[in-house]
């Protein structure tokens, strides 16, 4: 099934008859050559490049719960590579070529929409920073402006710029940046893989590692045991749990993220905005809602769900930057679990336990790295070696002290 304007059309006039579902239902085989734990976005990019840059076969994606249901089904769909350091910022930037190019590739709408990310600055010190950041991204290929006073102002007018305790002196843009319909990031890998003959399993959750002689020889499933070749874990926010499982301690704790939609409101923020003396962000989706966030809840969990000291803290911010928000009625509010790594940054690496992957640590970034992370993992998987934008993100840094700290706040999930 092909997804295009003449089909829709042709759907229209013939009562919508030919819709079939996105992917199979199959039953777990005794065995695959890769299986990948966590059907989320990076799981299902993980089986889908693995499927069709490097050719795997015998592929299964196990998934405890529907797929979507976690994070990447919960974020706050922001798409960026605005990152500083050689550890980050060329992954991040070879993620967004990735974006740009996606749904042509798998052939589905996952409305990828490059409407720019403002980061806001309210300090000179502030801008120096932002300076060094844009010409950081620049030498990766990225792109990147620094707006004056009154470039922004003549972009966002009601932003607060009378009176404000952090005045706006200008901002870091990056045009190519934007946002994308999350659950169908989710939706066009899973149908993407499932082409490609991956088994996509749900309600299939990982309960044990068989290890024998320090190599993995398969999975204890809630469906039973599965023998694999290589294992690849991309379970976000359960990956400490989960490697629990393998006998493995990870440096990542797990950490409760809110997101929050508005009443729908006329049109008036075209982009990304991010707050630089606080911590909110806001964009506008197609229905009219204002989609925004702030800080993690601060303590370890793994609720899916998030407390209202939080909740007040981020509607502060959102006060702060843009008065005219506490007339808009918050819709909804939900929460998701973040694997919080100790210096911010991911972790695509081999682990001590021949043929178990891992992918995790991606904190509360991670949505806008689902292609680069799902490729990546997958060159990994297939190859043994690093993606070459993936080298710095190793497992061992932390003892080696090679830490990728891109706010150079230090081991304090709190604070990235
Ligand atoms: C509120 C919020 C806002 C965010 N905003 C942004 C943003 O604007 N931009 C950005 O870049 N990032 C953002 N993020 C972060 C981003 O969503 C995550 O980093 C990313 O989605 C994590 O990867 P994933 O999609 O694979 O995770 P998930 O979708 O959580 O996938 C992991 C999957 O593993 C499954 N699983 C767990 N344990 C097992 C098991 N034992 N067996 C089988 N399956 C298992 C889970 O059910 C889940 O489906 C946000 C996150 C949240 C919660």
């Amino acid at each position: 099934m092909r997804f295009s304007g003449f089909r829709v059309i042709k759907e229209a006039l013939t009562g919508y008859k030919g819709w079939g579902p996105l992917w199979r239902n199959p039953e777990p085989q005794p065995s695959y050559d890769y299986i990948i734990v966590g059907g989320g976005g990076h799981g299902l990019a993980t089986a889908y490049h693995l499927a069709k840059v490097f050719g795997g076969k015998r592929i299964a994606v196990l998934e405890r719960g529907w797929l979507g249901q976690g994070n990447i089904g919960r974020n706050t769909t922001i798409i960026r590579s605005n990152y500083l350091l050689p550890g980050n910022e060329p992954f991040y930037e070879f993620s967004m070529k990735l974006w740009e190019n996606m749904e042509q590739e798998f052939n589905f709408n996952a409305m990828v929409s490059q409407r720019g990310i403002l980061n806001l600055i309210h300090t000179d010190g502030q801008r120096d920073a932002y300076r060094r950041r844009g010409n950081a991204m620049r030498f990766a290929g990225a792109d990147s402006e620094l707006l004056d006073h009154e470039q922004v102002r003549a972009m966002y007018p009601w932003l607060n710029f009378e009176n404000a305790r952090f005045p706006i002196k200008g901002g870091l843009m990056q045009r190519r940046a934007g946002t994308a319909r999350h659950d169908g990031v989710a939706w066009g890998y899973a149908r993407g893989a499932d082409l490609l003959g991956v088994d996509l399993i749900q309600n299939c959750e990982v309960t044990g590692f068989r290890i024998e002689n320090g190599k993995v020889l398969g999975v204890e499933t809630s469906r039973g045991y599965i023998g694999a070749g290589k294992v690849g874990v991309a379970v976000a926010g359960m990956s400490g749990k989960v490697m629990a499982k393998a006998g493995m301690r990870l440096p990542i704790e797990t950490h409760v993220l809110q997101a929050f939609v508005s009443e729908g409101l006329k049109p008036f923020i075209d982009g990304v905005i991010t707050f630089g003396a606080g911590h909110f962000y806001v964009s506008q989706s197609d229905k009219g809602g204002l989609v925004f966030g702030g800080d993690i809840d601060g303590y370890n969990s793994y609720a899916q769900r998030g407390n209202l000291p939080v909740i007040e803290d981020v509607a502060e911010g959102g006060m702060a930057l843009m008065p005219a928000i506490g007339r808009a009625r918050l819709l909804r509010a939900w929460g998701g679990i973040m694997d919080m790594s100790m210096d911010g940054s991911p972790i695509i690496d081999r682990t001590p336990i021949e043929g178990l992957y891992l992918n995790a640590g991606w904190c509360y970034g991670g949505f806008k790295a689902t292609p680069a992370s799902g490729y990546a993992f997958a060159h990994l998987l297939a190859t043994d070696r690093p993606h070459e934008t993936a080298r710095f993100m190793r497992l061992d840094r932390f003892e080696r002290g090679y830490v990728i700290d891109e706010k150079g706040v230090g081991a304090q999930p709190n604070l990235h």
